[in-house]
């Protein structure tokens, strides 16, 4: 989020995070009755001394105009370190603030991230897992979470039994405790899948997490994740999906799947993104193959199928590619309409630890020309901002948009754009 304050502001509106508890309602109760109590009746006779002034009374909040417009920003996988023979090893030391270089990039009103590893109050010396990579992180890594601005995170995911028990049960409290919005918790009771819901300036956001990789066999104990195959994915999906449309502004399904280091989804992914849009998704929000992959527009909403590693210690050739997406949307009669689509390059270098710093010169072509391969293989276009070196997504213009993007905006894009599969 881009301003700090307004986390408190936030947190509160988070009270309800069950798609069918009803609508956060204001508390104007308590305004209304201190102004009640502490104006007079009428005024007091006038005296020759002058009566002391009664305590002003405080004004009542109130309700603020719903924001015209709404920025999201989404990143990748982010782990804090992993298990070795030796022991925890950490990709960050110490006090270094791992994404203090992303800061200008990760500008918005809500930002999400892929959380690829259970978090404990103290990470144990040895692992509890035995599973052949195992991550981890301490409340005390968390909290960059926060000084970075995100607002919610996807922890359904694989590595999310690597702390077992512990980490099913500390993750979404400590993320609570730290005002970070957590979808997808693994639960003992049914169902599984279900959307949690942001508040921002006005504007309601579903936000909903599903795996289709485990790294722990289907017939443990519960709590289970919410998991399916590709395949099954729309069947789990779908009924919250349709009910979450109908009481949000805008669905966000957040999906752990596809095949590691591959540069294109899926006939199957593709297949079941495309239909959760149709369903009324209007961002499916993809991670797990450790590489970044095209983003496709389809029927108004957005797939990114991968978007890559974010803080992670693979900064090899590809994976060390990633970047911030953004999705502006502006307020109209009907649903909110898809105003612009931002792609903002950064890169993973390993000095002196594996973070993300925005991507310039070579690797920022590497990302945009990576970028532009994937997703016109999938029948989607961006074009580049030769000031700033970010990508932006050709999209039909909405009407009345207040700042609708330049006529620039369709220059140096041909009509050749393959037709996707
Ligand atoms: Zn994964």
């Amino acid at each position: 989020m881009r301003h700090a304050g307004l986390r408190h502001g936030l947190a509160a509106a988070l009270g309800c995070l069950c798609l069918a508890c009803p609508a956060q309602e204001a508390p104007p109760t308590v305004g209304a009755k201190a102004e009640a109590e502490g104006e007079p009746a009428a005024a007091p006779a006038r005296e020759s001394e002058p009566a002391p002034e009664p305590a002003p009374a405080p004004e009542p909040e109130p309700e603020p105009a719903p924001a015209p417009e709404l920025e999201l920003a989404f990143v990748g996988d982010i782990i804090y370190g992993r298990y070795r023979d030796s022991g925890f090893d950490p990709i960050v030391e110490g006090e270094l603030p791992p994404f203090a270089a992303m800061a200008a990039a990760l500008e918005a009103d809500l930002s999400f991230a892929n959380l690829e590893t259970p978090v404990v109050e103290t990470l144990p010396e040895k692992s509890p897992s035995h599973a052949d990579y195992r991550f981890g992180a301490s409340r005390a890594m968390a909290q960059s979470l926060v000084d970075a601005g995100f607002d919610a995170v996807s922890i359904a995911n694989n590595h999310h039994n690597d702390q077992r028990e512990a980490g099913h049960r500390e993750t979404p409290q400590i993320l609570a405790d730290l005002g970070i919005v957590a979808a997808g918790a693994a639960r003992a009771e049914a169902p599984a899948f279900r959307f949690e819901t942001l508040e921002y300036q006005g504007w309601r956001v579903a936000f909903g997490a599903a795996t289709t990789k485990l790294n722990m066999p289907l017939d443990e104990p519960p709590p289970h994740l919410p998991w399916a195959k590709t395949e099954d994915l729309l069947a789990m999906i779908e009924g919250p999906l349709r009910e979450a449309r109908a009481s949000h502004d805008l669905v966000i399904v957040s999906l752990h799947w596809g095949q590691e280091y591959t540069d294109d989804p899926s006939v199957r992914q593709k297949r079941a993104a495309r239909a959760l849009v149709e369903a009324g998704a209007d961002l499916v929000f993809g991670h797990h193959p450790h590489v970044l992959q095209g983003i496709e527009s389809h029927e108004g909403g957005v797939i990114a199928y991968s978007m890559g590693n974010f803080l992670f210690e693979n900064a090899g050739p590809v994976p060390k590619l990633t970047g911030v997406l953004h999705l502006r949307y502006t307020r109209s009669a009907g649903r909110p309409c898809l105003s612009a689509a931002r792609f903002d390059p950064a890169v993973i270098t390993r000095k002196p630890y594996p973070h993300p710093e925005p991507a310039e010169g070579r690797s920022g072509t590497q990302v945009r020309d990576r970028l532009q391969t994937l997703s016109r293989r999938l029948g989607t276009a961006w074009r580049e901002n030769a000031d700033d070196g970010s990508m932006h997504m050709e999209l039909p213009q909405c009407a009345g948009a207040p700042h609708a993007e330049p006529a620039e905006a369709s220059e140096q894009v041909g009509g050749e754009d393959p037709q996707g599969e």
